[in-house]
């Protein structure tokens, strides 16, 4: 039988179990072994243990849990060609020719990188007589998959990533609880939510709760923010509002591209109009937890997809990556869709900020 290995790297996210027990169960489906690659890439860097069979069974239960049961990890040693030496070494050793990777655009380029230079890696491997010509022969060819598991929903290509619906949703409670307490006591909070340099989870929590004011990445403020701010909280008060919530990313950053931070934020509000204001770092609380059904639904849907992809796949075909659009869920180029990722980020550096909400298929409707 044919063995497929599912690993979960860099970030976790709420749904990496959901596609775990996806790839686990297709795969025996479909008549092969299911093999868990524990702690990301440091697993398939040290081997033995950390290359687990898996059964039907093992997966039970995993659909609702988040974070990853089966870990992750950052691992330096997978970027150096050695270190991958030794990971194609021990896929050989553990007969597994299909790799199926839920991470981010970092975790998916390493894999690209991987398959493309597994037959060299596989000859150094005879040359320097760590495994016979016998052993590599029925795995001359390495079929990988991607699929994109991160909260903050900065990958291109696909409308969504797997868990930025569950961080959305625990940022939206959180929100609401501060709500209440602000409206108690008149208050303002600065809420600072996670994305890193992307501003999806900031500019949706936002809509989602009626924040008045969010500061995104992707569409910095204009030089008098402050007073455009101001302006808006007094506008909103004066309607009755007993509360102001404001939303900033993690990256948020002016036009000059310089941070703008929650302190600064708050200082501005306690300052300028004497109110009360409170600063509130979500922090990891907004990656675990309950996974949202929709995670759920497209963490299953796109395993099922990948173990599929994978079995179809030719040595000549490019690496896939599982995507969902208009709810579609579709097969797309892996490396076209890291290479608009990544331009997203230069064009944010670039302060094209336009064409970074383009590629991020972020609609900011002024
Ligand atoms: P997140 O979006 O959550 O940060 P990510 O997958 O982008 O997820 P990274 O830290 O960039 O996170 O990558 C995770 C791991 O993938 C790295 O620790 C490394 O082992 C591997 N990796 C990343 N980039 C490469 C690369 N260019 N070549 C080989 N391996 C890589």
């Amino acid at each position: 039988a044919r063995r497929v290995a599912i690993m979960t790297s860099g970030g976790d996210s709420q749904g990496m179990n959901g596609v775990v027990r996806a790839v686990v169960r297709m795969s025996i489906h479909m008549g092969c072994e299911a093999y868990a690659i524990l702690e990301g890439y440091e697993g398939l860097v040290r081997g033995g243990d950390a290359i687990k069979r898996m059964y039907w069974e093992d997966v039970r239960g995993y659909l609702s849990i988040g974070g990853t049961l089966i870990g992750t990890k950052r691992c330096q040693e997978f970027k150096a060609r050695s270190g991958r030496m030794e990971a194609a070494k021990n896929l050989v050793m553990k007969g597994i020719s299909g790799l199926i990777v839920c991470g981010g655009d970092g975790s998916l380029t390493g894999a690209d990188i991987f398959r493309s230079e597994w037959p060299s890696l596989l000859d150094e491997l005879v040359q320097t007589k760590q495994l016979t010509p016998e052993q590599i022969e029925p795995h001359r060819h390495l079929n990988i998959c991607g699929l994109v598991g991160s909260i903050d929903n900065d990958f291109s290509g696909t409308d969504a990533t797997i868990g930025c619906y569950s961080s959305l949703q625990r940022i939206c409670e959180m929100v609401d609880a501060v709500d209440d307490t602000a409206a108690s006591h008149m208050r303002g909070f600065v809420i600072e939510v996670m994305g890193r340099n992307c501003g999806w989870l900031a500019l949706m929590a936002s809509i989602a709760t009626g924040a008045d004011y969010v500061f995104i990445p992707e569409k910095p403020p204009g030089q008098d923010w402050e007073e455009e701010m101001c302006e808006i909280v007094i506008s909103h008060r004066k309607l009755g509002k007993r509360r102001t919530i404001i939303i900033i990313s993690e990256g948020a950053q002016n036009t000059e591209l310089q941070k703008i931070t929650a302190d600064q934020v708050v200082k501005v509000l306690t300052e300028k109009l004497k109110l009360d204001t409170r600063k509130t770092v979500l922090g990891h609380i907004q990656r675990g937890g309950l996974p949202s059904y929709y995670d759920r639904w497209l963490a299953t849907l796109q395993g099922v997809e990948a173990v599929k992809a994978l079995l179809e796949a030719t040595p000549e075909t490019p690496s896939p990556v599982i995507t969902v659009r208009e709810n579609k869920i579709l097969r797309s180029d892996l490396q076209e869709c890291v290479r608009l990722t990544k331009s997203a980020g230069a064009a944010l550096k670039g302060k094209d900020f336009k064409k970074a909400m383009n590629l991020r298929d972020i609609e900011f409707k002024d």
